[in-house]
This record gives structure tokens, C-alpha cells and sequence, in this order.
């Protein structure tokens, strides 16, 4: 009921949830009441969780932040969410985001920004804005949300929550709205690394519905104590200040702890966001491609055939971002081009991979700042795409190896604006990641 109080109070002015099931989640908290009277209640019973816009769920609308899919509503669950329903979780409302996961401030939503709830002038961060700030405001308990290059991570930064995004291949994306496949993951958002560990135990494992789920799950190896940050990025010159300060101060505290924390070369700094956006934008170009007016959601009015109903559904239906980036990706993937673009960047990104995993075979983790600077003002960023792209420096390496990355609090700026600390480390290496940002939160 707390939660439903603040959402009464702030979601007007902060924007985060686009639906709210009041009735429903009600109604679900008596059933679940009951039921832990009974001794029957699952391990979730009464959390109360916030769904992204991209994650289906039965009877419900999705519209991944989109006009093109107005109206859609989903005729099954998302595995995660399923899993979520099942424990008996309280799902109470889906959650603004960019449009299909595509931005960094959640200012690319069809249905209007999200506002910081530290200060509201200033922005979410993103895709996952209304994920994260529904949790920072205490609408919701939990949020799942989605990081395909930051998504989860960067909104919590921002915010001053807990973000997890696990390794490509522990959850289930069947239910998820695709933006890139081979990025895309779920993860929760939370207020306590606990609350994020418990979800994550639920949401993830086998699946039927998702081939590219990891069958064979290397078992927790003892950690080295040892930690690398990337000499690179702890001195990149775009890092505000206080920021840097900040992590110095997390290192020291880590070595306090009985790590040894080292520098380390990473020679590929300058091509992890060209590689992201090349790979991205290729196959959410591809993925994107489903929406034609005629399977899902919107459908222009009296085309005179075919073509005009595809062109004009995907005009209207599209915001400016996705249309940039379906433009992108259709180039890379042309066939004069594909060589240049999209075959390079896969030989990069393996390139990437094998530095990065190479990296944490000698250490336990690979830390840094979340993002380079705190949240950015409202319209600050929104005219110029590039820098808005650079905002996901830090955060993109995770997707591209695929390996997890946590993000946690690490206190807040002069201004009062909330800073992210990020660990990542080997593939399915979490409980020992979230036990260190346990010790550290
Ligand atoms: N900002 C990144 C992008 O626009 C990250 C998106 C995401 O993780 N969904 O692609």
C-alpha cells in the first residue's frame, strides 16, 4: 500500500510508470496474504515489482515505449516475469523507457522523460528510466528492466540504486522485446543487493524458449582477491572530477578489504562504442523490421496498398531515434557495405571478448566508474546523438563480452546528483560479484 501511496503522490511529475495495476496488485496482495496465512506462499510472496514497457506480460499492454506498437497487449508472459508471478511477486505497473531500449536518459520515450527524482530537472538516465526511478522513489520494491548497452546499469547510476545485469545467456529473453539479441538481457533494479540477488535466483536458468540460454553453468570459483581497473578509463579525460574522486576512494577502501587493486592496458577503449553501435543498430534494423502495420499495434489509416501501409505505419509509428538507427543498421548490413561495417565489427567485438576475458582470467573483477558523469540536465544532451553515445562508454564492455555487471551507489556529487560504481566479472561469476557489492553498499 506504501507503494501504491507513492506512485499516487510523484508519478504525475516524475513519470515513471506508464500503467499502474492498482485493482489487480490489490488483489493479489490479499490472495498472497492468504496464502502466507496458509504456509503456502512462494519465495517472492508480496514483493512488489515494476515491469519495463519491453517485457510482456499476459493481458497486458507492452509498447516498449513506442506508438508503433499503441494498443498491443501480449497474449503470454516473459519467462522472467512469469517466474516473478509464480513466487507470487506483486507486479504493479510497467515502467517508462526509451523507445525499444534505444537511449541513454529515457528521453527517446514516445510517452514524454522521466524525471530524476533527486532533482527533476534532470534526467533518468536510460533505457531503463522509469525502472530506476520508480525504485529510487519508492513506487516499487524491485524493477525489472533491460541492458543491452547500459540500459540497467547507467538509469541506476543515475539514480542511486542497485543495477544487475547478468551474463548474456542466464535469462530467459523469451517475452522480451527484441532491440539487439545478442546484447539484450534482464535484470533487476533495486534498493538492496539482496533484493537483487533473490530475483535474479528466480528469474534465471533453462528456459525452452530461449536457445541461446547457457545449459552448462561453470560452478562459483574461489575468488584471487585480485582487481583490475582499466588504466584507460580511471583516467579518461572525460570523467567529472568528483567521479574520479569517488572511485579513488573505493579502491582504497577495497585495499583496505585485503584486494590488490591494479592497473591494467586495454588497448580497445576507442572501438567498444563503434562496435556497439555497428552491431546494435545492425540488428535491431533487422529485429525492428516485425513492425509493419500488419502483425502488431499500430496500422496507418486507408493505405492505397502494400507498400504505403509498411512506409507509413513505420513513419508514424517510429520516433526519430529508432528510425536513425534502423537507417544505420540497414547500411552496415548492405551488401557493398557489410564487409566494411558489420563484418569488421564482428571481428572486433571477438577481439574485445578475448582481451576482456583474458583480463579476468588473472583477476576477480574489473572495476570503474558506472558512467563518466552524473545525471545530465533535461534537453541537455538530446540534439546531438554522438554525445548522447558517449555517455555509454563504461558501461557497453559487459554487452559486448557478455560477461555480468553490477552497479551500485557510489554517493552523490557536490550538486547532489547521484554517482554509480560498476564492478563486471567472468561469466556466471554473479553470487561472488554481488557479494562484493554487498560488502561495498
Ligand atoms: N544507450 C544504449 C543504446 O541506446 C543502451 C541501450 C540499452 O542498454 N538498452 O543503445
Amino acid at each position: 500500500a506504501g507503494h501504491l501511496q507513492q506512485i499516487r503522490t510523484h508519478n504525475t511529475s516524475l513519470n515513471a510508470f506508464l500503467e499502474v495495476y492498482e485493482e489487480e496488485a490489490t488483489t493479489q496482495a490479499a490472495l498472497i496474504d492468504a496464502k502466507l496465512k496458509a504456509g503456502s506462499a512462494g519465495k517472492l510472496a508480496g514483493l512488489v515489482v515494476g515491469i519495463k514497457d519491453l517485457l510482456c506480460y499476459e493481458g497486458h499492454h507492452s509498447y516498449a515505449g513506442s506508438k508503433i506498437l499503441n494498443s498491443f497487449k501480449s497474449t503470454f508472459s516473459a519467462t522472467a516475469v512469469q517466474r516473478l508471478l509464480d513466487e507470487d511477486a506483486i507486479i504493479i505497473g510497467r515502467q517508462n523507457c526509451d523507445e525499444f531500449g534505444m537511449g541513454s536518459t529515457n528521453e527517446n520515450s514516445a510517452f514524454g522523460p522521466v524525471m530524476n527524482f533527486a532533482n527533476p530537472a534532470y534526467v533518468a538516465g536510460g533505457s531503463s528510466g522509469g525502472s530506476a526511478v520508480a525504485v529510487q522513489a519508492g513506487m516499487c520494491q524491485v524493477s525489472l528492466g533491460t541492458d543491452t548497452g547500459g540500459s540497467i546499469r547507467m538509469p541506476a547510476a543515475f539514480c542511486g540504486v542497485i543495477g544487475l545485469k547478468p551474463t548474456y545467456g542466464l535469462v530467459s529473453r523469451w517475452g522480451l522485446i527484441a532491440y539487439a539479441s545478442s546484447f539484450d538481457s534482464i535484470g533487476p533494479i533495486a534498493n538492496y543487493v539482496s533484493d537483487a540477488r533473490l530475483v535474479l535466483d528466480i528469474i534465471k536458468g533453462e528456459d525452452g524458449q530461449d536457445s541461446t540460454l547457457s545449459s552448462k553453468v561453470p560452478a562459483a570459483t574461489p575468488g584471487t582477491k585480485r582487481i583490475a581497473y582499466i588504466k584507460e578509463v580511471a583516467e579518461h579525460p572525460s570523467l567529472q572530477p568528483e567521479i574520479k574522486a569517488a572511485f579513488e576512494v573505493q579502491v582504497e577502501k577495497l585495499k583496505v578489504l585485503g584486494y590488490t587493486v591494479e592497473g591494467v592496458d586495454f588497448p580497445y577503449i576507442d572501438q567498444l562504442l563503434p562496435t556497439y553501435y555497428v552491431l546494435t543498430t545492425a540488428e535491431s534494423s533487422s529485429n525492428l523490421s516485425r513492425f509493419d502495420g500488419v502483425k502488431f499495434g499500430h496500422r496507418t489509416a486507408n493505405p492505397v496498398d502494400l507498400m504505403q501501409l509498411y512506409k507509413r505505419t513505420r513513419q508514424e509509428g517510429f520516433g526519430a531515434e529508432v528510425q536513425r538507427r534502423i537507417m544505420l543498421g540497414t547500411f552496415v548490413l548492405s551488401a557493398d557495405y557489410y564487409d566494411a561495417y558489420y563484418t569488421k565489427a564482428q571481428k572486433v567485438r571477438r577481439l574485445i571478448q578475448d582481451k576482456t576475458l583474458s583480463i579476468l582470467l588473472d583477476y576477480d573483477f574489473i572495476i570503474s566508474p558506472t558512467t563518466s558523469s552524473t545525471a545530465y540536465r533535461l534537453g541537455e544532451k538530446t540534439l546531438d546523438p554522438i554525445q548522447m553515445y558517449l555517455g555509454d562508454l563504461f558501461t557497453v564492455q559487459a554487452n559486448v563480452v557478455g560477461i555480468p555487471g553490477l552497479s551500485i551507489p557510489m554517493g552523490s556529487d557536490s550538486a547532489g546528483l547521484p554517482m554509480g560504481f560498476q564492478l563486471m566479472t567472468s561469466p556466471f561469476q554473479e553470487a561472488k560479484m554481488l557479494d562484493l557489492g554487498e560488502l561495498l553498499s
